[in-house]
């Protein structure tokens, strides 16, 4: 193998530069070349590449966001599409290529390599942490951190002016911020989409802590559940104690990542070449423990999350005992 490609795709995610500096300078210390892929798989197809060298990735390990930009792309669902960035690769002599994203864009990695015998081996960046086979993805230990520290802002009005704040956090499937944050922030209540949960009970218990004296409520609410605001007016006709409400956004996806992803983002990048030398395909480099595994593509998209799911649980219980 002389020359490789990478690729950011899907949501961006803080540590994906630190990822793609580990890919760049591995590549060179195993004598490759590398050229960047702009706009994810928009730019396999277009096609939108470039050259990167020892330089190109110097002073970004700290940087939030993605230097090679990042898209959705409809064409690359057909097969066709994914045929036509193969064919692009191979024309500008590429032999393997590295995928840092999500679940999407794991399963389009996955149709791609199959369909056309092209090696290609994945990075999980998101920070909604809902890929199987790894621990951690790159960004959701920023993402957390940085949710929890607006947290700790809100509670200080929370504490002082005895308010009730619902807070939305990001998780359109999975509520690992909101569970995370819920627990490190010392919420009193998280809503999340893999908990049942019951609003109405939370107002009688919201009611019967004003009757003992607790005064102030933090409510943590991820996005796929339901919107800070539905959640704070649905509080208030229940209990009709003035309830205020804030989302968080996008700031939970900036910013500088947290030691925790950049490290583990360099691990990866190494790995995720190193498996491409190897003649590995189709496989995503996760972390398990602190050992690196390799997994299948398709293992990392699942939907069955078992042992995720039992660890949510466990979390939710522990925020509620530790919220009386
Ligand atoms: P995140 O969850 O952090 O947003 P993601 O990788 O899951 O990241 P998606 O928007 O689901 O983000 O996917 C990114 C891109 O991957 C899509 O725009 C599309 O080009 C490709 N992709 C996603 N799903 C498929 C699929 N089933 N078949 C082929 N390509 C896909």
């Amino acid at each position: 193998m002389r020359r490789i490609a990478l690729l950011t795709s899907g949501g961006d995610a803080p540590g994906m530069n630190a990822a793609i500096r580990a890919v760049v300078r591995t590549a060179i210390y195993h004598h490759l070349e590398v050229v960047g892929v702009i706009r994810g798989y928009q730019g396999l197809l277009k096609p939108d590449f470039i050259s990167l060298h020892l330089r190109s990735v110097s002073n970004i390990i700290g940087q939030g966001g993605t230097i090679l930009k990042t898209a959705r792309c409809k064409e690359f669902f057909t097969p066709e599409g994914r045929e036509k960035g193969v064919k692009h690769l191979r024309e500008q002599g590429i032999e393997g290529l590295i995928v840092i994203g999500g679940n999407g864009s794991f399963y389009g990695a996955h149709l791609l390599s199959t369909e056309n015998r092209f090696p290609v081996i994945g990075i999980p960046a998101t920070i909604d942490n809902d890929i199987i086979g790894t621990d951690f993805s790159i960004g959701s230990d920023t993402a957390v951190n940085t949710a929890l520290s607006a947290i700790d802002k809100i509670r200080d009005t929370v504490s002082s002016m005895e308010r009730i704040f619902v807070v939305e956090v990001m998780g359109r499937k999975e509520g690992y911020i909101a569970l995370r944050v819920g627990l490190g922030g010392g919420a009193e209540d998280v809503l999340v989409p893999q908990t049942e949960y019951d609003i109405e009970r939370m107002c009688e218990e919201i009611k019967e802590g004003r009757r003992k004296g607790k005064l102030s409520w933090i409510i943590i609410v991820s996005e796929g559940v339901a919107g800070s605001r539905e959640v704070a007016s649905l509080i208030e006709e229940f209990t009709g104690f003035e309830t205020r409400s804030i989302t968080l956004g996008h700031i939970q996806r900036g910013g500088s990542p947290t030691a925790m992803d950049r490290i583990l983002a360099s691990r990866l990048g190494k790995e995720a070449v190193e498996a491409l030398l190897k003649g590995e395909t189709d496989k995503m480099v996760g972390i398990v423990g602190e050992k690196i595994k390799l997994v299948e593509l398709t293992y990392a998209c699942a939907k069955e999350r078992k042992e995720k799911s039992r660890r949510d649980r466990e979390i939710y219980s522990l925020v509620k005992i530790l919220a009386t």
